[in-house]
């Protein structure tokens, strides 16, 4: 039972070990391919370059503490289903508002039937259900999919909302 994490098969997403998920992503800055860990303090940076990387991650009832609600970074929940159509739609979105949002968000996946404490705890009624998390507190949440530029915008306004200037006469209205 050797589990060295080089050969681990990497198809552009998680291992398939139930552990510490690692997700390989490209640097947008100078093309590097970085492994990020579904869970770490602070949030990943490039190690050659130290832009700061998308992050995303996956999570169940079991990991979800660690890896949604310990993170320093605003946490976008998606809690999705693989028989929902919609949910292949909204979950490349949710990668673009990632990728532009690198270092800002975190974005966590939750697969409700393999997470039935989580997708009660939410009371899920319908996917995809989008939550933002502060520092494990909900401070948003929407149900359905929006196209990216509608989603970066509904993240956008969340995170002003909670964390954003302190004077509201600077928050530039789109
Ligand atoms: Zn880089």
């Amino acid at each position: 039972m050797s589990t060295s994490p080089q050969g681990r098969p990497d198809r552009g997403g998680r291992g398939d070990t139930a552990e510490t998920s690692v997700w390989t992503v490209a640097c947008a800055s100078c093309g590097r391919t970085n492994r990020v860990p579904a869970a770490a303090q602070g949030s990943p940076r490039c190690g050659n370059c130290r832009a700061p990387l998308p992050w995303i991650a996956e999570a169940g009832d079991a990991d979800f503490g660690e890896v949604a609600e310990q993170a320093s970074l605003p946490v976008l929940v998606d809690l999705w289903a693989t028989w929902c159509g919609p949910c292949r739609m909204v979950s490349p979105a949710l990668e673009r508002v990632a990728k532009d949002l690198a270092g800002r968000i975190k974005l966590v996946k939750v697969d409700v039937d393999k997470s039935p404490a989580l997708a009660r705890r939410f009371k899920v009624q319908a996917v995809p259900t989008l939550l933002i998390l502060d520092h494990g507190r909900p401070i948003a949440r929407q149900s359905g999919a929006a196209p990216a530029n509608a989603l970066r915008q509904w993240v956008d306004e969340s995170l002003s909302a909670s964390h954003g200037p302190a004077d509201p006469a600077t928050r530039r209205p789109r």
